[in-house]
C-alpha cells in the first residue's frame, strides 16, 4: 500500500536515506506500575501505567531490498511467523503507508527478548522497525510522528520509540516521560519456559473481577512516582505493583513460587512483568543483582534469571547488541 495517511500535502524535503545496513537496538520494557481499570467499550482496559525500558535488547537490521522480507536469529527462532503477521514487517508497511512510499527492505532480527513474556518484545520490534526503515527510506519523521504510527501498531509500541520511564495512559499507548534525576535501578529478570498470552492474561481478570461487587477503580501511580523521585530503592520495592498480577498466577500458579525465592534471595520486591509470566525483581545494586540471578539459576524456579538496569533509551540507531 502506498497511499499517504501522514503529513500529506507538499513535502520536498530530500529523501535519499542511508545505503544501510541500518542497525537498530531496541530494549525490552517493565511495568513499575499497571493499574487496570474498567474494560471499554472499545474492548481495551483503561491503563495507568509506568513504563520502564531495560537493558535487554533485540537488534533490528533493515538493508535495501526491493520487496520488504524478514529474517530472525535468537529467541523465538522456528516459532515466530515471520510473514504479515509480524509486528515488524507491520510497521514497516505502517510507515511506508503513512509516508506514501514503497515497503522495500531486508529485515534481519536478532531476538533476545523473550517471546509471550511481559516484556513486550513484539512491541519493541515493532519500534526498532519503524525507526530502522525511517532512516533507510529517508522519512526523517520526529519521534512523536513515529510514535503515532506506533499507537497503530499495539499499545507498547510509542512508549519503545522513546524509552526512558514514562508514564502510559490511555490504553498504555499515551505517554508522558517522567523527569526524575538521573538514577540506575537494577533489577533481576526471571524468564519463564512458556510465554503466557496477554489476551488471555486480561480475560481472567475479567473473570476474577466479575465476581466483586462493584469494578475496582483505576490506580493512580503516584506513590511509585513519588518512589522513583525518592531515588531509593526499598522504597521503590515497596510501591511496585500490578494488577494483572492475580490473573497471571491464576493462570501460572507456579510463578508464586519464583516470586518467593527471589525475595527469599534478597531482592528488595518481586512483581509478574506485564501480562506475566517474566518475573522481575529490583535489587538494592548491581552485585546484589549478580548474586541474586545466580541464586534463582541455582534454585531452578524459571529458565534463566538475566540482570538488567534501566532506565536505558528506546529504539536508538546504531549502537550494538
Ligand atoms: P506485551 O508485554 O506487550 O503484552 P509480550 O512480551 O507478552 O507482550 P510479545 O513477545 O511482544 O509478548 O509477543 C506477543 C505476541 O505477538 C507473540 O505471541 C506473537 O504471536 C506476536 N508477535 C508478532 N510479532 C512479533 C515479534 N516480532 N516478536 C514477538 N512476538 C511477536
Amino acid at each position: 500500500m502506498t497511499e499517504a495517511w501522514g503529513p500529506g500535502g507538499e513535502d520536498d524535503r530530500p529523501r535519499r536515506g542511508l545505503p544501510g545496513p541500518v542497525r537498530v537496538r531496541v530494549p525490552a520494557k517493565v511495568n513499575l506500575h499497571l493499574g487496570v481499570g474498567p474494560l471499554r467499550e472499545d474492548g481495551y482496559h483503561e491503563l495507568n501505567t509506568v513504563y520502564q525500558a531495560i537493558s535487554i535488547y533485540d537488534e533490528l537490521t533493515a538493508r535495501r531490498g526491493d520487496t520488504l522480507t524478514l529474517t530472525m536469529e535468537g529467541e523465538g527462532a522456528g516459532e515466530l511467523a515471520l510473514d504479515e503477521s509480524n509486528l515488524a514487517i507491520r510497521a514497516a508497511r505502517a510507515l511506508a503507508a503513512y509516508t506514501g512510499r514503497p515497503a522495500h527492505a531486508r529485515l534481519h532480527l536478532r531476538k533476545q527478548i523473550p517471546l509471550a513474556g511481559g516484556l513486550a518484545g513484539g512491541s519493541a520490534d515493532a519500534a526498532a522497525a519503524l525507526v530502522a526503515c525511517d532512516a533507510l527510506w529517508g522519512t526523517d519523521l520526529s519521534r512523536d510522528e513515529l510514535a503515532v504510527i506506533a499507537a497503530r501498531l499495539g499499545s507498547d509500541v510509542p512508549f519503545l520509540v522513546y524509552g526512558g520511564t514514562a508514564l502510559g495512559t490511555g490504553h498504555g499507548e499515551t505517554i508522558s516521560p517522567i523527569l526524575a534525576r538521573p538514577t540506575t535501578w537494577h533489577w533481576v529478570v526471571a524468564v519463564a519456559d512458556e510465554g503466557l498470552s496477554t489476551p488471555a492474561a486480561y480475560a481472567e481478570l475479567d473473570r476474577l473481577r466479575a465476581e466483586y461487587a462493584a469494578p475496582p477503580p483505576l490506580r493512580n501511580a503516584d506513590a511509585l512516582l513519588a518512589a522513583l523521585r525518592g531515588r531509593d530503592p526499598a522504597r521503590l520495592g515497596r510501591a511496585l505493583g500490578n494488577d494483572l498480577q492475580a490473573a497471571a498466577l491464576a493462570l501460572r500458579p507456579a510463578l508464586a513460587t519464583t516470586l518467593k525465592a527471589g525475595e527469599a534471595a534478597g531482592a528488595l520486591a518481586g512483581i509478574v512483568s506485564g501480562s506475566g509470566p517474566t518475573c522481575v525483581f529490583l535489587a538494592p545494586d548491581a552485585a546484589e543483582a549478580e548474586r541474586i540471578a545466580a541464586e534463582l539459576e541455582t534454585a531452578g524456579v524459571c529458565r534463566a534469571a538475566r540482570t538488567a538496569h534501566g532506565p536505558v533509551p528506546g529504539a536508538r540507531i546504531g549502537a550494538g547488541a
